[in-house]
Formats: C-alpha cells, structure tokens, sequence
C-alpha cells in the first residue's frame, strides 16, 4: 500500500513540475525554480524518492561553478554518457528538483546515464539530505555575496554539512579551507587536483585581503600561507596542516598562448588565458578523468570547449570600441580576474566601472566588497581615463581616490547613458566596462551601443 502511495506521489510530482515549466515557458520566463518549489511543497521528500543515475556528479564552490559543469557535461557527451545537467543554473534545493524531475519519466527514474548538479554552496546540505552524490567537487571558497553568504568560514560549515560519507570528494589542493574538508574525513575517499608550481604563486598576494593567512585547523598564522584568489602552498608549522599531494596536477600554465598541460602529458589549449579558467579546466579533467573517461577524449573535447556563459562583450560605439568585461557584483575575485585583463592590455584604454543594482536577487546597498577589489592595479599609465557610473558612482569615487587614482583621470557620472556620451566623445585605442551580469544589459540596450560580438546570460 505505501508503495502505491509513493508511486502516485511521485507521479503527482513530476506533473506538478512539467506542468508548471511548460507554462512557465509559455510565459516566457527562463529557467525557473517555481516548478520545483510547487513539487516540493507537495512531496517534501520527493528527491529521496526518484531514481537517479548510477553516477551523480555535484559542483560548488564561490566561483566557477557554471564553467566547469558545462566542461564536465560537454566531455561526458564526447564519451557517449548520456548527461543530464542544471543548464538553467537554478542550483538550490527548488531549482535542483525543477531540473530532475523534468528529466523523470513518470516513474520517477532520471532519463540520463550521469546527472553532473551544479549547486549553491550554502544550500547543498539541504538538496544532499535527500541523495547522496556519487562525486562531490568543491572548487573554492572566497568572499562572494557577503550580505546573503557571511565569511567563507561560514560557507565552509554550510559545505561540510552536506558531505556525506558515501560521497567521493574531488578537491581543489591550493585552497586551505576546501581541502580542510578532506583533514576532516581523515582522507578517506578524497582526491585533490592542484598546481605543481603553486609554490612559487603562494608567497606573493596579490590581493588586498588576506583570508588564508592563519591555518584553518589551528588558526595559528601558517609559514607560508596560501591567498585567497591566488591558491597556492601552505604549511603550518604549529598542527602540520599543508597542501596535500595532487593526483591531478597542472604542470604547465601559459597565459599568452592560452595553454595547459596536466599531468606532465596532457595539454590543453584553453577558450580563456587566466589562472581561474586554468583551475576550473583542471577541476573538470580531475572529475572525468575519475569517472573513467579517457584522457585523450577529455583533452580534444576541452581544446575544442566554448562556454555558452560570455565573459566578454566585444560592443562599438561612434567612435571607440571596446570590450565589457562581465563580473559579478560583491566577489572580489571576479572583479581582481576583469582588472587583470586590463593591466595586461598594454593599449592605452578608458575604463568605465558600473555599480547600479548590486544585486539582482536581494534588496542590499552593501558596498564593503568594493574595498575587497584590487582597484590599485588600475593605476597605470595606460589606463587613460576611469569613468564611474550607476547609483554607487560616489562609493566607487572614494575607492578610487584611496587605491591612489589621480583626480584627474576619475570622471564621475551618475547617468549610464551620459557617462558612455562621455566616454564616446575621445577617442582612444580602446575601452573597457566593467560590471555584472544584469547592469550590464543596462550599457547593452542604450542606443549609441552596437554589440559585436559576445551575449552575456
Ligand atoms: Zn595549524
């Protein structure tokens, strides 16, 4: 009788939610997490209940989450695996259940041979109560969304809650607080993935804050201390806890050409030259790898990889164009990756920085993330002119005068239309914007703005 009662719940569940995607979509409305929350709501339990692939692949970490889960999907697809993944990037607990049981027959089996679940690092713990991944990667932990998330260390709590035993951990080894995770299953069912030259990228931040430097086991100051947004080695000489041994390890990174080599034998050229993408490709080659995909299919299917998520904007104006760097508001990372482009960029350059809506989602005025970014390294002869723009233009004015920017080269316009006028009135070699996801839509749908090339989701 209970089964009956189960299978017609499970049922009742997965048309509750493709009902309510089809007539979401009929609304126009994207990815949605709606459909999910409506069949929760009816079957609390209803993601213990379905079948799931034999493999569940599940994703976290602050940032590169959505990369990398399409590099894993995209490999596995190569090799013939049927995949199911989250491509609508809703990963809490609603958007996960939209995701799966749309891919459920209705009896509840996931039609797929892999399920890769990209997920929010503070809610996994509430969709892992339900079923346990097969293998759980755990990419970084930095400051990200401070207001909604707190401090990384409490994100590393939230992380560690939703580990469980039956979960194989992939790890990122440069990181301290993520492969804390593995001290703390005394290195049972965990491998790490890492740099073999991270020795040499520890002792240098590049930074302005400094999360990593006291051991997260001890909380003594480590000898040699990784940097948050530039993994690295470390050691404590007070409890022992040092970077562990890498079963994946990044032998070779070239950022001019673009290229990586794993393991000494694998290279790969990479769609984006930086050291985040460089992670993030590993992170994908460790996971595939360990679901027994050959390496010569993982390499030509990643030299061959193009993320559907645009970094870049390439747009033209009267007379300048240029490329809108798309970051995300409140991750400091995400911004320091955007600067790092610029300093490279030898030509000389206007720079335009949009705060409007800090965040899409919540209602927070909080700019304390602002003195997070590394704005100092925008003080270069090349970098001509810095306009600021959007609601939080004077917040971004005082950052710019204390990383030492001077006065004249900072032009201040609240209007964004008005502040691309301006920029458009001198011509230089080129020009940068940078700003998030959504104020970016704000530069893209203004008149005077021709998109080249590059649509940003
Ligand atoms: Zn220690």
């Amino acid at each position: 009788m209970n089964a009956l009662i189960d299978k017609i719940k499970v049922m009742l569940a997965v048309a509750v939610c493709k009902g309510a995607t089809a007539v979401s979509r009929l609304l126009g409305h994207g990815g949605s997490s709606k459909p999910g929350e409506l069949a929760l709501k009816l079957v609390p339990d209803i993601l213990e209940k379905i079948h799931l692939p034999e493999t569940v692949i599940a994703v976290t970490g602050s940032n590169g989450k959505t990369s990398t889960v399409e590099m894993i999907t995209s490999v596995l697809r190569s090799a013939g695996k049927k995949t199911a993944w989250n491509k609508e990037g809703s990963n809490q607990i609603e958007g996960v259940a939209t995701f799966l049981l749309n891919k459920c027959t209705f009896s509840g089996r996931v039609k797929a041979q892999v399920a890769v679940i990209e997920t929010d690092e503070r809610y996994a713990r509430l969709t892992f109560q339900y079923f346990r991944p097969t293998h759980y990667l755990i990419m970084n932990l930095y400051r990200d969304q401070l207001t909604r998330n707190g401090h990384p260390e409490d994100v590393y709590k939230a992380i560690r809650d939703s580990i469980y035993p039956e979960s194989q951990l992939i790890l990122n080894a440069d990181e301290p607080l993520v492969s804390k995770l593995g001290v703390e299953r005394g290195q049972k069912n965990v491998l790490y993935y890492g740099a073999s030259f991270s020795e040499d990228m520890g002792s240098v931040n590049p930074g302005i804050y400094d999360d990593a430097a006291f051991c997260p086991v001890c909380g003594k100051r480590m000898s040699n201390g990784s940097q948050q947004g530039h993994p690295g080695m470390y050691h404590c000489d007070a409890c022992g806890f040092a970077r562990p041994n890498t079963q994946w390890t990044m032998t070779g990174m070239d950022l001019c050409t673009n290229r990586l080599s794993i393991n000494g034998t694998c290279r790969i050229r990479l769609e984006l030259g930086n050291t985040a993408q460089c992670y993030n490709t590993l992170a994908a080659f460790a996971v595939t790898s360990q679901v027994g995909i050959d390496p010569d299919t993982i390499v030509n299917t990643l030299n061959d990889f193009h993320s559907h998520m645009e970094r870049a904007v390439q747009y033209q104006l009267s007379n300048n164009s240029g490329t809108a760097l798309i970051s995300k508001h409140e991750n400091s990372v995400s911004y320091d990756q955007s600067i790092q482009v610029i300093r490279d960029d030898q030509r000389d350059c206007q720079v335009m920085i949009i705060v409007d809506a800090i965040s899409r989602k919540y209602n927070t005025s909080d700019t304390s993330w602002l003195w997070d970014i590394d704005f100092e390294e925008l003080n270069l002869p090349h970098v001509k002119r810095i306009f600021l723009s959007g609601t939080y233009c004077h917040d971004l004015t005082v950052r710019m005068r204390l990383a030492g920017i001077p006065r004249e080269k900072i032009i201040v316009i609240e209007s964004i239309q008005e502040a691309v006028r301006q920029m458009d009135l001198v011509h230089e070699e080129t020009s940068y914007v940078m700003t998030c996801f959504s104020d970016i839509q704000k530069f893209k749908t203004l008149s005077h703005v021709r998109v080249v090339s590059g649509e940003c989701t």
